[in-house]
């Protein structure tokens, strides 16, 4: 439907009653005025009939109804009325207008047979006399009781007519002047009501168009001023509610992705509603980048999908690992459950991600490292329980057998005592720089290598290896000297184990980009490039055989590593096969 502009709409309804409204008015009072004008023209003529009957009554009292002529058309001249007098017979005996000669027979005319009945009579016809239509009164003429004659006084209608013309164009002039007022005192009015609408309108359109800001101004009418002003409250209203949601929506943004936790939510169809940081870095998408994207074309992981899906259809939590192979290996630990909305409709599913990556690796590296323990501890164990057994056997009667079985027992049992004496220093120094319970100390290092060079001494002057320390460092530095002593003794006697005799062992200690460094570099046999990643685990060495053959439990580099990390430091290692090695390690001058 075709909408109308409110200024057409209300005003045409307007003009049009207005119009009929004047139209009903001026006919109402044309017709008052006609009726009026008529009966006042009658009234006038019965007057005038009245009148004239006397003088009619006294030519008959004379007896000179001849002469009767003259003296009506002499009337006429002062009263601008044809007068007719009729006699019982219809004959007409006098006329203003006509020769009563010519005239024919009046007695059939009904004001005429009414008068002859002695009353006065009005009648309104057309006159075949002259052919015009005629207003007519009579009244009888009356001597001794008896109706001699009837006067009738006529006027001719188009003459009151004429009058009547007059005036209604009057009426029509003043009705076309009040019409014409009337419409522009409704077009102003109905112009002023649409203007104040137009800018309820556009004040509306902003709103709608987002501009909440914007206030419509006070208007002059009242109930348009409440609605101004309710439309007003409510833009200020929507403005607070959207403030705060928009507050609401970034504080959950914020908190979403500020979490370590990844977070996925879809909706029914299984596309994205959102998708957090954490959850975009694991799955190597970018974020915002998911809009209306289902989950099958965003991630490509068979196992999301499926847990996804699980939860959707069964309408159930449902906790997974999955495992990520792009890249590294990643283990993500998945709870997937329902998401809905506040009346409690279910509209999609929520899977949030744990990464265990690195729970795993530890529970991995502690796996190995109670298989490696075991390991270590049955090689010497068993070989002891063999020993026992040959020299229960018989052998302990030998004196030289038994003396050889029990010594190689007292190495075996020197080497679980060394391997026990590592582990409990490894895991000392584990717990305590976990628990962060190193105790650190001001002082110079060098009195501290000096100490564990001296310590080292007596096993080094045996392969016939000299020490050389080169001191270049100047500052104090914060340290639990005892540790660092135990790391340095632990690289000493590497370098003596693995070094020819007779050779020369360089300890360094200088600064370098706010560190202090440790060197130890010896002459010996080198390291092949390959194992230099793993050197520093529990448990790793180069020729498992000679290591234990020369003492070593796998663990030495392993507290180095601890001690040093445990001092926020790192270590590291240069070889070559053949030519020697240097241990590094490096300590931050601030702690
Ligand atoms: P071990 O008790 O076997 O010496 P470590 O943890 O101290 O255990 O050392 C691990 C392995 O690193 C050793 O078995 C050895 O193969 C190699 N290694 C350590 N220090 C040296 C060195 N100075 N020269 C050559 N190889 C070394």
């Amino acid at each position: 439907m075709k909408k109308q502009k409110v200024l057409q709409s209300l005003l045409i309804p307007y003009l049009i009653l207005i119009v009929s409204i004047v139209i009903i008015l001026i006919i109402w009072q044309a017709r008052t005025f006609s009726s009026f004008q008529l009966d006042l023209a009658q009234q006038n003529l019965i007057d005038r009939a009245h009148l004239i009957k006397e003088v009619v009554k006294s030519y008959f009292i004379a007896g000179k109804q001849a002469d009767m002529n003259d003296e009506i058309k002499n009337i006429t001249r002062y009263f601008d009325t044809r007068i007719t007098v009729i006699l019982p017979s219809g004959e007409v005996l006098a006329d203003s207008e006509h020769d009563p000669a010519t005239m024919e027979n009046h007695g059939d005319r009904p004001e005429i047979k009414k008068a002859f009945l002695g009353n006065t009579g009005i009648s309104i016809r057309s006159s075949s006399t002259l052919k015009k239509t005629f207003t007519y009164t009579t009244s009888p003429v009356i001597i001794d009781n008896k109706v001699v004659a009837v006067v009738r006084t006529s006027l001719p209608l188009n003459l009151i007519d004429k009058n009547i013309s007059v005036v209604i164009r009057k009426f029509m002039t003043a009705g076309l002047v009040m019409a014409v007022l009337a419409g522009a005192a409704s077009f102003i009015l109905v112009r002023r009501l649409t203007y104040t609408l137009d800018e309820l309108q556009q004040g509306a359109q902003r709103f709608a168009s987002g501009d909440l800001h914007f206030r419509l101004p006070v208007l002059k009418s009242s109930e348009m001023n409440t609605l101004a002003e309710s439309l007003n409250q409510m833009a200020a209203q929507l403005d607070d509610r959207i403030h705060t949601i928009i507050e609401q929506k970034n504080q959950l943004d914020a908190i979403l992705s500020s979490m370590i936790e990844g977070v996925i939510a879809v909706d029914t169809d299984e596309r994205i509603l959102s998708i957090n940081r954490a959850a975009s870095l694991t799955f190597k998408v970018k974020e915002h980048q998911y809009a209306s994207k289902s989950i099958q074309e965003l991630i490509r992981n068979s196992h999301l999908h499926m847990l996804i899906h699980s939860v959707l259809q069964h309408n159930t939590p449902v906790e997974e690992t999955i495992v990520l192979l792009n890249g590294e290996e990643k283990y993500l630990k998945a709870h997937g459950m329902l998401l809905r909305d506040a009346k409690g409709n279910t509209i999609g599913a929520v899977v949030v991600f744990h990464d265990i990556t690195r729970l795993r690796k530890l529970e991995n590296v502690r796996q190995e490292f109670v298989a490696n323990v075991s390991h270590e501890l049955k090689t010497p164990v068993t070989s002891i329980k063999g020993f026992v057994e040959t020299l229960m056997d018989g052998a302990v009667n030998d004196k030289e057998d038994a003396h050889r079985f029990l010594e190689k027992i007292k190495n075996h049992t020197n080497r679980l005592n060394s391997i026990i004496d590592d582990l409990l220093q490894l895991a000392k120094v584990e717990r305590q720089s976990e628990a962060e319970e190193i105790e650190l100390k001001k002082g110079l290092l060098a009195s501290t290598i000096k100490s564990a060079i001296t310590f080292c001494e007596v096993k080094a002057k045996i392969k016939n290896i000299s020490f050389e320390f080169i001191d270049k460092s100047e500052h104090e530095i914060s340290a639990n000297f005892p540790l660092i002593e135990q790391a340095v003794i632990n690289l000493l006697s590497n370098a003596i184990k693995y070094s020819n005799p007779a050779s020369k062992i360089f300890i360094r200690l200088y600064e370098q980009n706010n560190h202090q460094v440790i060197a130890v570099e010896d002459f010996g046999c080198g390291i092949a490039a390959e194992h230099l990643p793993r050197l520093f685990e529990r448990f790793y060495r180069v020729d498992p055989a000679r290591s234990r053959k020369l003492g070593g439990t796998g663990l030495g580099l392993a507290i180095v590593k601890h001690i040093v990390q445990a001092h926020n430091g790192h270590v590291n290692v240069d070889s070559a096969v053949g030519k020697g090695s240097v241990f590094y390690i490096h300590l931050p001058m601030k702690q």
